[in-house]
């Protein structure tokens, strides 16, 4: 089962990314996680990516390319995965393709959470994320009980700096104008599957999980 995730910043594929995971077992390759991951730890690849992710702005093909090629030769995508936040350029998209193809393997589904804008924008900037588990909440639409603290772990709860009130236009806008070719890319190659992201947590998760037991 090799599924991309597609959706602006905001649309909710982190929250649906960790249900998949749970339900079809296959791993979560998110690049934005693997560049935060890479910064927090200040590996050469963090300082280069760092540039980039705190202005909101995409960081280089090549070196995005490089590390998702390193992430699917490793055994556990085996069985599968679900990409998230790659491809998000159509040289990604390209790249990626020439990867699989190499490894005699192929996209099964291309989903496309679907989001407004202005909904976006509400949910980015109330973002809240835990320092030690990752779980993510909204400090009006999904609120910690205890306000900064993590119900799951107790971790702190931080904002990301890219999700600063600032930042979060610009990087909505660069992404709806990388997001429409894509789109067109994987619409031509008939793997395009939209779901409406503005329904409820469930009914998202529900709309998605029918659409990979079609192609499971
Ligand atoms: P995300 O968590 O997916 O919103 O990604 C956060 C930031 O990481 C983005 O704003 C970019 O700076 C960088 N990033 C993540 N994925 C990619 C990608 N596929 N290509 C280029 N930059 C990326």
């Amino acid at each position: 089962m090799q599924v991309i995730f597609m959706g602006l910043p905001g649309a909710g594929k982190g929250t649906q990314a960790e249900r998949i995971v749970e339900e079809f077992g296959i791993p979560h390759i998110s690049t934005g996680d693997m560049f935060r991951a890479a910064m927090a730890e200040g590996t050469p690849l963090g300082l280069k990516a760092k540039e980039y992710v705190d202005r909101g702005q995409l960081v280089p093909d090549e070196v995005t390319i490089g590390i998702v090629r390193e992430r699917l030769s490793r055994s556990d995508t085996k069985k599968g995965f679900l990409l998230d936040g790659f491809p998000r350029t159509v040289p990604q998209a390209e790249a990626l393709e020439t990867a699989l193809d190499e490894m005699g393997r192929k996209i099964d589904v291309v989903i496309h959470l679907e989001v407004k804008r202005e909904t976006l924008l509400e949910r980015l900037t109330g973002r809240r994320i835990c320092r030690s588990c990752g779980a993510t909440y909204h400090v009006i639409f999904n609120p910690p009980k205890e306000e900064g603290k993590c119900d799951k772990c107790g971790g702190e709860l931080y904002q990301r700096a890219d999700d600063s009130v600032e930042t979060v236009a610009t990087r909505l806008d660069v992404n709806i104008r990388q997001q429409e070719p894509l789109l067109r890319f994987y619409e031509t190659r008939g793997l395009l599957r939209s779901v409406n992201g503005e329904a409820e947590i469930d009914e998202v998760f529900a709309q998605i999980s029918n659409i990979l037991r079609g192609v499971e």
